[in-house]
């Protein structure tokens, strides 16, 4: 019997840990699919405070991490299978494994969307990839298109033309909604190139991604490219399957969240599932120390009771 269960690794679980287990509650963090989430296939966090070097998503994990477990929150190496927030103490399944808790901090983060064109499911993962940092040594001197037109578009291109002979972003608008910042430094590398309102029609190729067939969006022009990869960049759907019938979301699986509380008392949530707007490490961290703080201050009332 733990007196929060933490589930998610992220940036925002970890800072969760951190802050509850200082606070002496017993605390298990279930690490998801990966610990770190998001961060961890980020090359390089350069916007993290106190860090004016900056350091790699797996560095800056494993120092969130460690500082967790100094202050003696548990890990388990598994993803939650089911929930039950129907009474105290709340229920967390992993397989036939039964956890419970007093209460339980959501940090389960988000999945990257898919196109849903033609030859996409069949090549994930034969060309069709998510992360420039895990894949981009296999487009050495290769060509690669990328998806999307903010930020984690433009620096996944970035990190791509490290390695690739050319990479194109193919965005539907006419216009990046990624940050000044990152469009500057996308636009001073040669390698990178820009097409706009266009959009991926098919993806193409037997084994592996060959060309894609790509929509001009003003003229209809249908146009096929040479390919080596496609990298999708075009935002992200909540993780959230597992909370369904038990917590209130909408259509699309967002949380019906009240800054880090839910409407279920005891139940908190932090990171990409209660922000839509900012989703920096920082910010995640952020909402990791509220929940935290949170869950702490509800579980004293609860034994003052
Ligand atoms: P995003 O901002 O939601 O951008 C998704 C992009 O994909 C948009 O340009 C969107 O087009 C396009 N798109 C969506 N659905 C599409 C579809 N079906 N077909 C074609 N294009 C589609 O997602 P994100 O770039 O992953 O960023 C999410 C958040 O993480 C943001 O708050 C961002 O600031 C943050 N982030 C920050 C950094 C950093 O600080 N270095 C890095 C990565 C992410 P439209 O523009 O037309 O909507």
């Amino acid at each position: 019997m733990y007196d929060v269960i933490i589930l998610g690794s992220g940036p925002s679980g970890l800072t969760a840990a951190i802050y509850a287990a200082r606070a002496k509650l017993k605390t298990l963090v279930l690490i998801g699919p990966m610990v770190g989430g998001q961060i961890a296939l980020t090359h390089q966090v350069d916007n993290y405070p106190g860090f004016p070097d900056g350091l790699t998503g797996p560095e800056l994990t494993d120092r969130f991490k460690a500082h967790a477990e100094k202050f003696g929150a548990e890990f388990l190496d598994a993803e939650a299978t089911g929930v039950d927030f129907g009474s105290s103490p709340y229920k967390v399944w992993v397989g036939e494994k039964l956890l419970e808790a007093s209460s339980i901090i959501l940090a389960t983060g988000m999945t990257h969307k898919r196109l849903g064109v033609p030859g996409e499911d069949r090549l994930f993962g034969r060309g069709v990839f998510v992360c420039a940092t895990c894949d981009a040594l296999l487009y050495e001197d290769k060509k690669a298109v990328v998806v999307g037109g903010g930020d984690s578009a433009v620096q996944e291109a970035i990190d791509l033309a490290k390695f690739a002979s050319e990479v194109t972003i193919v965005h539907r608008r006419d216009e990046l909604r990624a940050c000044r910042c990152l469009v500057d430094k996308a636009v001073s590398e040669p390698k990178i190139k820009f097409l706009y309102s266009t959009v991926v029609e098919e993806i193409i190729g037997e084994k592996r991604v060959q060309q894609v067939k790509l929509r001009d969006l003003k003229t209809g022009a249908i146009s096929v490219i040479a390919s080596d990869g496609v990298l999708l960049a075009i935002g992200w759907d909540p993780n959230t399957g597992i909370y369904r019938g038990q917590l209130d979301m909408d259509e699309s699986g967002y949380l019906e969240t009240f800054g880090v509380k839910t409407k279920k008392p005891g139940v908190f949530v932090a990171g990409d599932l209660m922000d839509k707007d900012y989703r920096q490490v920082v910010t995640s961290c952020g909402s990791g120390c509220a929940a935290a703080l949170e869950a702490s201050h509800w579980l004293e009332v609860q034994h003052n009771l």
